[in-house]
């Protein structure tokens, strides 16, 4: 299957970079079970605001990010499945490093992962994978295949198709579906007489693997 993966919060601990660097400077102590809503702006004092972003603009910010533990052997044990694995991410507009510094992080972690398939993008709704797991209410809302929430206290009240706890539940999940079953896209499944056998204005549904698994 093709499955797209977010990074920050879901394969690097990006909160926890993020609140270390707050917490020094403000002198504060927030961890992330303080953070129970996206808008981490609201959960800091007030001197700081949404100064918060701010962090995620200097240089290097995504480069020194640790690791969410279990991701790197999930992907590799994914990726030796036979699973084409995106990792799909949105970039800070107006870092001009950060999808460089991502993109680094993602070859230090992952030396099995295809670069090529590195997507950095804030229209996660758009890209053609079967299944996305990510972190965000907002990405696991609007996504139109299987939205997997991974779970943190961020996106506690997501009522996402599936949700896991941690990575070795999602290799687990992934084991479990039958892609022949996964509903198909229909933009992406419609298929007008380039078929053998099949004539225009069919609709053939194919599953991943290529075969085909219903048509109308
Ligand atoms: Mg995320």
């Amino acid at each position: 299957m093709r499955l797209g993966i977010d990074l920050d919060g879901v394969c690097a601990d990006t909160v926890g970079r993020w609140l270390e660097l707050y917490n020094k400077e403000y002198s504060d102590c927030l961890t992330h079970a303080n953070i129970i809503r996206w808008e981490l702006h609201e959960f800091v004092k007030p001197e700081c605001g949404t100064k918060l972003y701010n962090y995620l603009n200097e240089e290097k910010f995504f480069s020194g990010l640790d690791p969410i533990p279990g991701c790197t052997e999930a992907l590799a044990e994914l990726h030796e499945l036979g699973h084409e694995l995106f990792i799909v991410t949105a970039s800070p507009r107006k870092a001009p490093t950060a999808a460089f510094d991502k993109l680094s992080w993602v070859e230090k972690h992952f030396p099995f992962f295809d670069t090529k398939n590195f997507i950095t993008t804030h229209r996660k709704d758009m890209i053609d994978v079967e299944i996305l797991l990510d972190d965000s209410p907002h990405n696991l809302l609007t996504f139109p295949g299987m939205a997997c929430a991974f779970d943190q206290p961020w996106n506690q009240g997501v009522d996402a198709e599936y949700r896991v706890k941690v990575w070795a539940e999602f290799v687990a999940l992934i084991n479990r579906i039958d892609p022949v079953n996964i509903e198909p896209f229909i933009p992406q499944c419609e298929c007008h007489g380039y078929a053998s056998g099949h004539g225009p204005g069919t609709t053939v549904f194919i599953n991943p693997k290529g075969s085909i698994i219903d048509e109308g």
